[in-house]
C-alpha cells in the first residue's frame, strides 16, 4: 500500500531529485552516456546491454525515431569494440496487439545493421497482450539472422507451451520472471511459483539442446539454484550468463563474476527515463519498494 501510495505521488517529485534517485539505476540522457558506461562497467570485467528507455511508440515517427537511435548506438558500440549488444522492446519499435507489421520492418533492419556488424540482437518480451506479436517477430527474424535472441518470463503459465513451440534449433533465451503484473487466470503470481517455474524453463530449454541461457535476475537464493542446474548438466562457461539491471544489486554481480560465472549488465538510458520510470512504477508498485529499500536503510 505504502510503495503504491509512493509511486503515484512520482510525478510529484521535482526533476533533479528523480534524476538523481534514477542516476543509479539509468547511464544519463544521451548516447555517449551509455557508452561511457558500458566502456566503464567493461572495465571492471562486466559485458554490457544498450538500452533505450522508451515503449509504446504511439506514433510511427516515434518508432522510426527510436530505430534509427538503436542502430546509431549499435554503430558506436561497434566501434568501441565493446563486448555489448542491443536489446529492444517490441512496442518501442511500434508493435500493438494487433499490428505486427511496422515493428517487423524495424527489427528487420537493425538485425541486418547487426549481422553485418557482427553484434548481436536481443527482442525484449512485454505483457501478455504482445506476446504472440513478439514471438511471431522473433521466429521471422531468426529464420533470417542467426544472431538474434527472446525473452521469456517464468510467471506466465505459456511458457512451457512457448519453449516446445519454438522453432530454431540453437537459440538464446533471456529467462526472467517478468515485471509485468498479470492476470490470474494466466499467471503465476505467488513469488516461489516465479522461482520454481524460472527453474522448471531452465530445465526445459537445456533438455532441448542448442540454447544458450541468459538467467536475468538479481535473487540471490534463485541464482543457486541455477548454478546448481548448470553444474548438474556439466554446462561450459559459454553456454550461460547471469544479466543484472544498472545499479540493482552490485555485491551479488562480484560474487557470481568471482565464481567464474559470466556477468552481462543492463544499461538503460535515453531522454524518456522519467515518464518510463513513472510508467514502470506505476503498473508494478513494488519496484518502488526495492528501489527505496536500495537506497535508503529500510
Ligand atoms: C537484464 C534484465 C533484462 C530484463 N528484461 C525483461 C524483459 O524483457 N521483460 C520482462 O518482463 N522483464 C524483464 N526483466 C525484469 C524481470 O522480469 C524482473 O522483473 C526483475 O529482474 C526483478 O526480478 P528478480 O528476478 O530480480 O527478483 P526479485 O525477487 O523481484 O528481486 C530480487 C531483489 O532484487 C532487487 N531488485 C529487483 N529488481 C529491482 C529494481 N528494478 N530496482 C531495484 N531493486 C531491484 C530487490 O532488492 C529484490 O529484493 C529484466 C531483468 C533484467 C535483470
Amino acid at each position: 500500500m505504502l510503495s503504491e501510495l509512493l509511486a503515484g505521488a512520482m510525478p510529484l517529485v521535482p526533476r533533479p531529485i528523480m534524476r538523481r534517485i534514477a542516476g543509479r539505476y539509468i547511464a544519463g540522457e544521451t548516447q555517449d552516456e551509455a557508452l561511457a558506461k558500458l566502456t566503464e562497467l567493461a572495465g571492471k570485467g562486466y559485458s554490457g546491454i544498450f538500452d533505450i528507455l522508451g515503449e509504446g511508440a504511439g506514433s510511427e515517427q516515434h518508432a522510426r525515431n527510436a530505430a534509427r537511435d538503436y542502430e546509431s548506438g549499435a554503430r558506436a558500440i561497434a566501434a568501441a569494440g565493446l563486448d555489448a549488444y542491443i536489446s529492444i522492446k517490441p512496442t518501442h519499435m511500434g508493435l500493438t496487439p494487433t499490428d505486427d507489421s511496422l515493428a517487423l520492418e524495424l527489427y528487420s533492419h537493425l538485425a541486418r545493421v547487426c549481422a553485418e556488424l557482427g553484434l548481436f540482437l536481443r527482442v525484449e518480451m512485454e505483457d501478455h497482450t504482445t506476446c504472440d506479436g513478439t514471438l511471431r517477430i522473433f521466429e521471422q527474424l531468426r529464420g533470417r539472422f542467426d544472431a538474434v535472441g527472446i525473452v521469456l518470463q517464468s510467471r506466465l503459465l505459456r511458457t512451457p507451451q512457448d519453449i516446445a513451440d519454438l522453432s530454431p534449433t540453437q537459440l538464446d533465451v533471456r529467462l526472467v520472471k517478468g515485471i509485468y503484473i498479470e492476470p490470474e487466470a494466466i499467471a503465476h503470481t505467488q513469488a516461489a511459483e516465479i522461482s520454481d517455474a524460472f527453474v522448471a524453463a531452465a530445465r526445459d530449454l537445456i533438455a532441448r539442446g542448442g540454447v544458450r541461457l541468459c538467467f536475468a535476475t538479481h535473487d540471490g537464493a534463485l541464482g543457486d539454484r541455477l548454478i546448481a542446474l548448470v553444474q548438474e548438466h556439466g554446462l561450459a562457461p559459454d553456454t550461460y550468463e547471469f544479466q543484472v539491471l544498472l545499479g540493482v544489486q552490485e555485491p551479488l554481480w562480484q560474487r557470481w563474476r568471482s565464481a567464474g560465472h559470466a556477468v552481462r549488465v543492463y544499461v538503460p538510458f535515453g531522454p524518456e527515463w522519467r515518464s518510463y520510470s513513472q510508467r514502470r512504477l506505476g503498473k508494478n508498485p513494488a519496484l518502488f519498494k526495492a528501489v527505496l529499500r536500495n537506497l535508503l536503510p529500510l
